[in-house]
């Protein structure tokens, strides 16, 4: 059999590879060592509990979705639940509000450390904005037919 590429290794690098590849036609040979797909992407069960091997979410970027779409898959994602914990203080994040509540609970604890705190929380909220504009929208630049670019390269 001749394959037009071989990919060595089936984590989710070579997983997308191979989707996008196969998905122009290419005939493709995946090698994976384990017995199991995935790599890092995987998970195990261990005394009635699921354990994540490695990844514990997957951030869209603006990348993901249009990839996904790109490849005709579609997958209902859990929303990743973040929480932080002070000793017996415990706080869901559940939207940007929830920011005023950590500041609230990092100045109770740590009073002499307010001016810090307050800085520490106005940078936190520059990131979240630079992350709005980077991950909110869909990058189509992203998802640029690549395969048509390496299909014409290889012939
Ligand atoms: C503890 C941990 C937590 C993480 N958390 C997150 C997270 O929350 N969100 C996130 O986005 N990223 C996270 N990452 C990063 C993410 O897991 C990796 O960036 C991503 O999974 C890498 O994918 P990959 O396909 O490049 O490599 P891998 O997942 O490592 O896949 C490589 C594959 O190649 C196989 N292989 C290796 N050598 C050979 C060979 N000679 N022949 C055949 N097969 C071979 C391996 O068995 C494996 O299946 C985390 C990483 C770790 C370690």
């Amino acid at each position: 059999m001749i394959y037009d590429a071989i990919i060595c290794g089936g984590g989710i690098a070579g997983l997308t590879s191979a989707s996008f590849l196969s998905k122009q036609g290419f005939n493709i040979l995946l090698c994976e060592k384990e017995a199991k797909l995935g790599g890092l992407v995987n998970s195990f069960e261990h005394n009635d509990f699921t354990f994540d091997g490695g990844i514990r979410a997957m951030e869209d970027s603006g990348i993901v979705s249009p990839m996904l779409r790109q490849l005709g898959i579609d997958i209902d994602f859990v929303k990743n639940k973040v929480s932080i914990g002070f000793e017996d203080k415990i706080i869901h994040l559940e939207s940007k509000t929830t920011l005023e509540e950590y500041q609230n609970l990092l100045t109770k604890i740590f009073p002499q450390n307010k001016p810090e705190i307050l800085k520490i929380i106005e940078e936190i909220k520059k990131v979240m904005s630079y992350m709005d504009v980077l991950y909110g929208i869909d990058n189509g630049s992203a998802t640029l037919n690549w395969t048509e670019k390496i299909g014409s390269c290889y012939y």
